[in-house]
């Protein structure tokens, strides 16, 4: 039994012991649930969960430690005394009241527990007691147990949890209570942790919101900038105005909203406003071309914005109001919303900027007023400065027309300089008269012509120095006038006969130099002056009147030797002197020899000149017969040169070179004056007044206006009788029929001087018009009568002058009788006076003295 009874012992202890452990397990159990419970409550706060989160997780965890099929939270807020039902489950639907005064909540459980700060297991007794006590009122869903514990943070309740159980299955006991002020605390400090947590994350998000919006704002503020700086730099970029407000609205439209736009400029002088720039969406393009025009200023909005000079911001409202008030004109139906920012330079409206909406959900703001007044700033000063930008343009466009102008003015300046320069130029290289190169610029082409040839042993070109034969007489006769034409007409003669790149020149006076190059032969340059020669002895008409030059030529062959323009032109000089020595109307190619001649030349002028001076020259006498009477009737003077160098020189050998030198009238003068006063002297002496003296007179003398007077004045001083003065001119004098010649002649006939005519019918003078000239003697040349006896011919000639003569009522004399045949058979003729040899040669004054001594006068 013992073993029984010890056995049940155990067996008893064995059942206590497990029933302990079971207890112990089920207390491990619980604390451990418990445990667990409030860890995850610990955990909840950490959670990034939001706070409804939180309270369905605080609800799910209390749930797994009691009953809570019915749960709420309140939360209660102690400084303004207000509750909320922040957080309700409830099988009978209750819903959680939104937040309400404790005072207004006042008698209900949770209110209890909020004012006495501490828990409640509200039993129906306990609920029945205290509604007896008035603790407590009779309201909101009576239910079996109600527990509920204060929410405590630093001793303040601040808010409640709640189960409550509708059967009777659910009773709540002080464990739970405990346990659910205990899961309370963990609460306060999860909410509280989320709380903070949630503020935190409050404050951080307020301050992300206002971090955003700084940063919007500086965006913005930035966009702004930037626009404002696209602004001003519109101007740096060459934009004509329409593309300048285009681009300026564009700038504008990244601001806000800019489909109706438009830029007034306000001219306050003149009181207009032009509306330099308009965007509009109820115009069409043409409308719009039309609205930006320019207009009186008047009582539109954009002149209300001038009149007072500040941004103006209107709603359809209000713009109706300013005209209702009379402010404005009548606005546009279409118009929702209107901003006018004025443009305002140095403290003057200047212009309006304009936005306009048409679109009711576009309504302008204080803020877009901001901006546009901004944006204005800034379009003012970029208008302002396009504005100098385009005066400057303007004005360096003005500049630069007249720099242009200027510059055309100085080209045409210089052009006219230079042609002038070109004009001296060539007058300084050419012939005014002729427009031929001149002296200097043909040396120059001609020294040049000699370096392109140095070196060359076959110089292949000429020079040619041509000299009229007659110009004088053209010159003296027709006048300046008339030689300058005939100079002109040769000039251009000369020309047409050479080629290109030869040069005509002239060197003064009717001298003339040809350059002629690339000659293939020499014989070529005598080619040319061979037909220049022929051309030039044909007849010019100057003026109607027919004249006869010639002209002689003188050759140069160019020659290595040659260094010097000038000496080739002396050389050439020198032919053309030969030339003329040969008898005029030909050319003369120079050769070294010439050169002896040429300074024989020169010092024989100079001998004459100074024999002239010296008084050298003197007349010889040869007596004029009268071939009836065989009786002296006067003497022909003859020129003889008593050199002091040279002894006696006969006219031949002094004439030509004094009439080349033309100091030939100079001997006729002094011939002419020594021989007058012989024969007065001699007609006293001899008493013979009717002797007479024919002196010579070369025929350039009769070109002379001045020699009739000349004359006439050496009668008067030795008072010779004029009518035994005769003057001998050779028929050259005649040749060109000139009016001075005949002038000359009658007025010598005037003084009562005779003429005769010498050497007749050796020159060119025609018989037929003899009868134009007041000639009283026609001097039969000496070649007529040399072999007269042996000559019928001649016999005939002098037949025939002796009866012209005699027609002409003229007296006539042979000249150079010889013999005593030849003076017979001129008597029988009834010449009437003759001279020569056969009667007496030339005698000198003294011998003439002894025959008038003896002869029968
Ligand atoms: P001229 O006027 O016909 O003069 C006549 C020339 O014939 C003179 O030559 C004279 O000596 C020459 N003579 C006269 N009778 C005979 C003769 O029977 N037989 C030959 N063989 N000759 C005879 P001179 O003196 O040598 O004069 C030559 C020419 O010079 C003149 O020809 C005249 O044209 C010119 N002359 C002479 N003196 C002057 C002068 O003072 N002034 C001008 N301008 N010319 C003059
Ligand atoms: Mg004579
Ligand atoms: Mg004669």
């Amino acid at each position: 039994m013992d073993v029984v009874g010890s056995c049940c012992d155990h067996l008893v202890e064995k059942n206590q012991l497990t029933n302990s452990l079971n207890e112990l397990n089920d207390k491990y159990q619980k604390l451990n649930k418990f445990h667990l419970a409030l860890l995850k409550i610990a955990q909840l706060s950490a959670e990034l969960v939001d706070i409804d989160t939180l309270y369905q997780q605080i609800h799910q965890i209390i749930k797994s430690l009691i009953n809570a099929d019915n749960f709420y939270i309140v939360q209660f807020n102690p400084d303004d005394q207000h509750l909320e039902f922040v957080y309700m489950v409830d099988q009978r639907d209750l819903k959680p009241l939104n937040r309400i005064a404790i005072e207004d909540f006042g008698g209900t459980l949770t209110a209890h527990i909020i004012n006495s700060g501490q828990p409640l297991l509200a039993t129906p007794e306990t609920f029945k007691q205290m509604v007896n006590d008035k603790v407590i009122k009779p309201c909101g869903a009576i239910g079996i147990d109600w527990l509920g514990v204060p929410l405590i943070q630093d001793g303040t309740t601040v808010g409640v949890i709640a189960v409550q159980s509708y059967t009777e299955q659910t009773r709540y006991s002080q464990q739970d209570q405990e346990l659910l002020q205990f899961c309370a605390r963990h609460i306060v400090a999860a909410l509280n942790n989320k709380k903070n947590h949630q503020q935190l994350q409050e404050a951080v998000e307020l301050r992300t919101a206002e971090l955003k919006e700084q940063i919007r704002e500086r965006e913005n503020s930035e966009l702004l900038q930037e626009s404002l700086l696209h602004i001003s730099e519109l101007n740096s970029k060459k934009l004509s105005v329409e593309s300048f407000y285009d681009q300026v609205r564009n700038i504008i439209g990244q601001l806000l909203s800019c489909s109706n736009f438009y830029v007034a400029k306000y001219d306050r002088h003149e009181q207009q406003i032009e509306f330099v720039y308009f965007v509009d969406q109820l115009l069409d393009d043409t409308s719009l071309i039309q609205a930006r025009t320019t207009r009186p200023a008047g009582d539109s909005l954009t002149d209300y914005v001038i009149r007072q000079s500040k941004p103006i911001l209107l709603t359809k409202e209000q713009m109706f109001e300013l005209y209702l008030n009379g402010d404005t004109r009548e606005p546009s139906p279409h118009c929702h919303s209107w901003l006018g920012v004025p443009l305002i330079s140095q403290g003057e409206t200047i212009g309006v900027l304009v936005v306009q909406s048409y679109n009711e959900q576009i309504i302008f703001s204080e803020t877009d007023a901001e901006i546009l007044k901004h944006v204005s700033h800034h379009v003012t000063t970029a208008i302002k400065r396009r504005e100098a930008i385009e005066f400057k343009e303007a004005a360096h466009e003005i500049l630069e027309q007249k720099v242009q102008h200027r510059t055309q003015e100085l080209k045409l300046e210089i052009e006219q300089r230079h042609l002038i320069e070109q004009k001296l130029k060539y007058s300084a290289s050419h012939d005014a008269l002729t427009s031929l190169p001149n002296r200097a610029y043909f040396l120059e082409t001609l020294n040049k012509e000699i370096e392109k040839n140095k070196g060359n042993q076959h110089c292949h070109f000429a020079l040619l120095f041509l000299d009229l034969d007659r110009f004088k007489s053209v010159n003296d006769s027709l006048g300046h006038h008339a030689g300058d034409l005939l100079l002109q007409q040769v000039a251009k003669d000369l020309s047409s006969m050479v080629r290109e790149s030869d040069m005509v020149a002239r060197l003064g006076g009717d001298e003339f130099v040809i350059l002629i190059t690339h000659l293939d032969h020499k014989s070529e340059a005598s080619e040319v002056a061979n037909r220049m020669t022929d051309r030039l002895s044909q007849p010019y008409i100057i003026e109607g009147n027919q004249v006869q030059i010639g002209t002689s030529i003188g050759i140069l062959h160019g020659d290595s030797r040659y260094q010097d323009a000038l000496l080739m032109l002396r050389d050439a000089d020198t032919a053309l002197y030969q030339a003329k020595g040969a008898g005029k109307g030909c050319f003369e190619v120079f050769d070294t020899g010439m050169q002896q001649n040429v300074l024989d030349a020169i010092n024989l002028e100079a001998d004459i000149r100074e024999g002239l001076e010296k008084g050298e020259f003197e007349p010889y006498f040869q007596p004029i017969i009268d071939l009836k009477t065989n009786k002296i009737v006067g003497f022909e003077a003859l020129a003889r040169w008593h050199s002091s160098k040279r002894g006696l020189v006969l006219p031949n050998d002094f004439i030509p070179q004094a009439e080349e030198s033309s100091i030939i009238g100079d001997i006729d003068l002094q011939i002419l004056a020594k021989a007058i006063r012989q024969l007065k002297q001699w007609q006293i002496e001899f008493n013979a007044p009717n002797l007479y003296i024919s002196s010579n007179f070369d025929y350039s003398q009769f070109f002379d206006k001045s020699m009739p007077g000349f004359v006439a004045s050496l009668l008067q001083h030795t008072k010779l009788n004029p009518s035994c003065l005769v003057l001998e001119l050779t028929e050259r004098g005649l040749l060109d029929n000139d009016k001075l010649v005949i002038k000359n002649m009658l007025a010598l006939k005037k003084i009562g001087v005779k003429l005769a005519l010498d050497d007749f019918g050796t020159g060119y003078s025609s018989l037929s018009y003899l009868y134009l000239y007041p000639i009283d003697i026609l001097k039969i040349d000496r070649s007529f009568i040399l072999d007269i006896e042996h000559n019928p011919r001649n016999k005939a000639i002098v037949k025939t002058i002796i009866d012209l003569a005699d027609n002409l009522n003229m007296l006539t004399i042979a000249e150079g009788i010889e013999s005593a045949y030849e003076a017979n058979y001129l008597t029988d003729l009834s010449s009437t006076y003759g001279q020569g040899f056969h009667y007496s040669k030339p005698i000198s004054a003294r011998q003439a003295q002894q025959v008038l001594q003896t002869a029968s006068l």
